[in-house]
């Protein structure tokens, strides 16, 4: 054999040893990513929940469609598997493999977490994605839930909130002494600063409560699912908001579980994420412009007096101070969200808030 002849069988070998190489690390890469997995995901909402548990519903669907079947998602709405406000710890532990819940149910864990919704006078929705995804907020977010073997992604946009239903209107800051509202987190504490008794119910007392006067005022989210609990019959002063400015649902997986997933699996859930990430923010959009259209004409849009504003725009930085001090994480979270608002305010402001007050 010449040598041109037996450099070209040497390279053939070569080559056809690499071929079968390649074809097991395939087939091995195949078997990895087909490998089936069944996961229990938990939710704080009730079945089919409108936007949040059909949302989620549409997730474990996506993912399954995009995996070939090879993750199923059982989703379970609350209370069946796991009380509502039990999801966290029921992850945490593994009894659970996932839920979809809101990140300032939390705030008992951790300060901060309540954070990572957003805070009052903060972030709109594309703001706080630009955060997470841009300006450190999901890797604080992942390295504070890392602690309790916990993955979260971004699951969800509630947008903006409401500000509320009160039975009469608040015209000066001495009209919030007293106050019985029902409102929770961060935007709770700036009220209660300024004389309002913050009061949590369970979803399913709200009305009655409203009805009777136990409470003044209530908020919930924003018109489509506000008019669906019934508040605009016994409340008929509807607050624009500021104490929810664009709230971020989550779907979190158990750190261990995750990491178990082959790599295209794991992508294959954190992509649908995103999806559900931006299309509940759209359904959000689109059901809340169709329920403001059909809210009763004795109900009347309110906005807050001037003198409020700026007393809760105080109030929220003592509050901030104050968990700062108590809360190396909440400083540290709080330090990265606010120094990211002021930053990225000023281009809202230059680009967007300018064409909406020409439009
Ligand atoms: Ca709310």
């Amino acid at each position: 054999m010449d040598k041109k002849r037996r450099d070209f069988f040497k390279k053939t070998a070569t080559v056809t040893a690499g071929a079968a190489l390649m074809t097991a690390s395939n087939a091995f890469a195949n078997i990895n990513r087909n490998r089936k997995v069944r996961l229990k995901l938990a939710t704080s909402w009730p079945a089919n929940f409108p936007i949040m548990g059909t949302g989620i519903e549409r997730f474990a669907k996506r993912v399954k469609a995009l995996s070939g079947g090879s993750i199923k998602i059982k989703v379970y709405p609350k209370n069946v598997l796991v009380p509502a406000l039990s999801v966290f710890d029921a992850c945490s532990a593994g009894n659970i493999d996932a839920f979809h819940s809101g990140p300032y149910y939390w705030k008992g864990k951790n300060e901060a977490f309540s954070l990572f919704s957003g805070f009052p006078f903060g972030m709109i929705a594309t703001e706080l994605n630009a955060w997470f995804d841009f300006g450190g907020g999901m890797d604080l977010w992942r390295e504070l839930y890392a602690k309790y073997n916990l993955i979260p992604f971004k699951g969800g946009n509630t947008t903006t909130q409401m500000g509320g239903w009160f039975r009469k209107p608040i015209k000066t800051l001495n009209d919030l002494k007293g106050l019985k509202m029902r409102i929770p987190g961060l935007g709770g504490e700036v009220l209660a600063k300024l004389g309002v008794k913050p009061t949590l119910l369970p979803a399913g007392e709200i009305y009655v409560a409203l009805e009777r006067g136990t409470i003044d005022a209530t908020e919930w989210v924003g018109p489509a699912l506000d008019i669906k609990m019934g508040f605009q019959k016994v409340a008929k002063y509807y607050y624009t908001g500021w104490h929810e400015p664009g709230s971020i649902l989550e779907i979190t997986f158990n750190k261990k579980k995750f990491e178990s997933l082959s790599k295209e699996q794991q992508l294959i859930i954190e992509t649908a994420a995103e999806e559900t990430n931006a299309r509940m923010a759209a359904e959000f959009q689109a059901e809340n412009s169709k329920a403001l259209k059909n809210l009763p004409s004795d109900v009347k849009i309110m906005h807050w007096p001037k003198e409020i504003v700026d007393a809760a725009k105080k109030a929220l930085l003592e509050v901030a101070k104050e968990k700062s001090k108590q809360s190396a994480d909440f400083k540290r979270v709080w330090d990265s969200a606010y120094s990211y608002l002021k930053l990225t305010k000023p281009w809202t402001d230059t680009g967007l808030k300018s064409y909406l007050e020409i439009r």
